[in-house]
């Protein structure tokens, strides 16, 4: 069977718009990680057409989270068919159930985790100039994601930091 203990194994968390994307592009090429973004396995969803995608399509249209037990075999299907020792997990858990049912599918716990801190003002303005054609970049869908956000995913963070695994990094005024 796969072995997810024997991968060094990333999380990338940060509000909608902090960047998470660009930046885990940037590692993955630089440092040789797989990079898996669970946003972008969702819309490959979308776009497929099928029955699932239409139903994953209204959650991303209203901001909400999508059921682990999708996700979750997304995140892992993607992990097992890359050959990399190394995966950047971008956006992913997004709420403690998350982590908890991805945790126990692989059996294992990230090396490390990454928290993209960015201002709420910072990261609407970015989301609402970047124009890459999202059902969810409209203002009305922005305020609830940052709700989200905010009661949902930081608490994956908190658990991180009291495990000492959480790194807090700047996402405004980064080097490029
Ligand atoms: N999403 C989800 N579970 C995930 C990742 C994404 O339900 O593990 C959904 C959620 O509705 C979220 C949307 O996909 O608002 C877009 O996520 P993505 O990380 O691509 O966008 P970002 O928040 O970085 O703008
Ligand atoms: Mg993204």
């Amino acid at each position: 069977g796969f072995l997810f203990t024997r991968l060094i194994k990333i999380l990338h968390i940060g509000g909608p718009g902090s960047g998470k994307g660009t930046q885990c592009s940037r590692i993955a090429s630089d440092f040789g990680f797989s990079h898996v973004s669970a946003g972008d396995l969702l819309r490959n969803e979308i776009s497929a057409g099928t029955d699932q995608g239409e139903w994953i399509l209204e959650i991303i249209r209203e901001g909400r989270i999508v059921p682990s037990e999708i996700t979750v075999e997304l995140v892992r299907k993607a992990i097992e068919s890359s050959t990399a020792k190394r995966v950047l997990i971008d956006g992913f858990p997004r709420c403690e159930e998350n982590r908890i049912a991805f945790e126990k599918i692989t059996g294992t716990e990230p090396d490390l985790v990454l928290f993209f801190d960015c201002p709420e003002d910072e990261m609407v303005k970015r989301l609402l100039s970047r124009n890459q054609g999202r059902v969810d970049d409209n203002i009305e869908t922005i305020k609830k994601r940052l709700k989200v956000f905010e009661s949902l995913n930081l608490p994956v963070v908190e658990y991180y930091s009291s495990r000492g695994k959480a790194h807090k990094q700047d996402s405004v005024s980064r080097e490029s």
